[in-house]
């Protein structure tokens, strides 16, 4: 039996803690994230016997490998086979050139992969301790329908989003007040910033402890691990030769997604290189060239929205994973192994224009459809290439993270059409929509939590 793998935090000065623990608590006492204090590896045998399996056996064999000492190989199974029941294309654009299409979930987002994975396990230990919690969010459109999405049916836990009636698009609106069940929907005639200011109010209020309020924060480890597995899928199903190495481009904004790339090498996934493509976003690329880390406030407002990000959160975990500290504010308290580093990731910043240029030119050239963030990781690989030359034979994969159909505006200008929903939003239209709206004083916010939850 191998040693149980526990959660440390990227701070340093809080103690290691469980998988479950760390799942339900989100973020250490010092502030710091969780990091496995060791990374399981997987066989190239293992590896192999990929090649043939669906999505969802993937997900549970290297799942698994963190989770062993932690929830029964048969519980766990079924909950990878139930968060994992939609596709996962993988389109040839020319040569070995692919994209991987995360974006057949319940909300057209490579966020359903870490969110789905998250509530179940959530959900899990929560029923198993026969215990109850309600999830409270804020958002400012995709984050809210992906957690709402992913909670939704799981009957340990609820879930409250806060939205702001009038920074949401309609689309967005319907796929957090259509679901019902498990789910409540709350509008407020003001910004974002006073929603995620009521949520944290609530968060601080001991008055409201036996609410048992959660976050799903997506810098939870419970998000993380789940955003290896897709990297092992598509090489397995792309690969040709035994060990091969591959090449990917992760359009990147919280750095979520890529730390599940950088954790699946480690975990033995052969990979050459990581490209990472940011938008005019730039602290990473320059921090990978000058090793002078400066944050950007406030981040700069791109097309690729879910990437504005001036200051990634899983920064902190990245440079924990080649041996330095850095804190939650972005000082660097000890180095990391630049050069380690530099050998496995590659870092660019593509800029709105350049990456409009890109959906034209992916369409036009080789009819691929792609959105903003999607276009961003794919013209990153062809700035790669650029400076480091194609190969033919090279194995690349580039991620495309969200579903054109959720830019129609974008596509329309630039392709000249509106792209087919994909099966998850259509229909939407027609649903019965189910919200309640709320005041922007707290009292009222409060009252309205204890009136449904208590
Ligand atoms: C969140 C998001 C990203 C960025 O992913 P990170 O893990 O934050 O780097 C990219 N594309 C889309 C569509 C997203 O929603």
């Amino acid at each position: 039996m191998s040693k149980p793998i526990l959660y440390h935090s990227t701070n340093l000065k809080a103690a290691p803690v469980s998988f479950k623990e760390a799942l339900l608590k989100g973020i250490a006492p010092d502030k710091g994230l969780y990091m496995p204090d060791h990374i399981p590896q997987l066989t190239s045998e293992e590896l192999e016997s990929f090649s043939h399996k669906k999505y969802w056996e993937i997900a549970y064999d290297v799942i698994h490998k963190f989770l062993k000492n932690d929830i029964p190989a048969d519980d766990l199974k079924a909950l990878c086979k139930d968060a994992y029941n939609f596709e996962v294309p993988l389109e040839n654009g020319y040569d070995r050139k692919f994209v991987m299409r995360l974006d057949q979930g319940p909300t057209a987002s490579f966020k359903d992969f870490a969110a789905r994975m998250m509530g179940r396990l959530m959900n899990y230990y929560l029923t198993r301790d026969k215990r109850n919690l309600l999830i409270l969010t804020a958002t400012s459109g995709d984050t809210g329908s992906a957690i709402a999405n992913a909670y939704f049916g799981l009957k340990n836990v609820k879930a409250l989003v806060l939205f702001p009636q009038k920074e949401v698009t309609n689309r967005q609106r319907k796929q957090m007040t259509t679901l019902g069940d498990n789910v409540q929907t709350v509008s407020l005639e003001g910004k974002f910033d006073d929603c995620q200011a009521l949520v944290k109010q609530a968060f601080a209020d001991h008055e409201l402890d036996y609410l048992n309020l959660s976050s799903a924060n997506s810098i939870n480890i419970g998000r993380l691990i789940p955003q290896t597995v897709y990297y092992f899928y598509s090489y397995a199903k792309l690969k040709k030769t035994k060990d091969e190495k591959v090449i990917f481009s992760v359009p990147s904004g919280n750095f979520g997604d890529m730390m599940g790339g950088v954790i699946a090498m480690k975990m033995g996934l052969p990979v050459k290189k990581f490209i990472i493509s940011t938008n005019d976003n730039d602290e990473y690329p320059k921090f990978l060239n000058s090793e002078d880390y400066d944050i950007i406030v406030p981040s700069r407002n791109c097309i690729s929205s879910a990437m504005n990000v001036g200051h990634p959160s899983n920064m902190s975990r990245l440079v924990a994973l080649y041996g330095g500290v850095m804190s939650e504010k972005g000082t660097i308290l000890k180095k990391a192994d630049m050069k380690a580093m530099k050998h496995d990731i590659w870092a660019v910043s593509i800029n709105d224009e350049h990456t409009k240029e890109t959906i034209k030119e992916a369409y036009k050239t080789h009819k691929i459809v792609l959105e903003p963030h999607g276009s961003v990781g794919w013209a990153g690989l062809h700035e790669y290439i650029k400076s480091h030359g194609d190969d033919k034979d090279q194995l690349y994969i580039s991620l495309e993270t969200a579903h054109p159909a959720k830019f129609p505006e974008q596509i329309i200008k630039l392709l000249g059409f509106d792209p087919e929903l994909p099966k998850s939003l259509a229909g939407l239209e027609d649903k019965k929509e189910q919200y309640d709206k709320i005041g922007l004083e707290y009292s009222d916010f409060k009252k309205y939590l204890i009136e449904n939850y208590a």
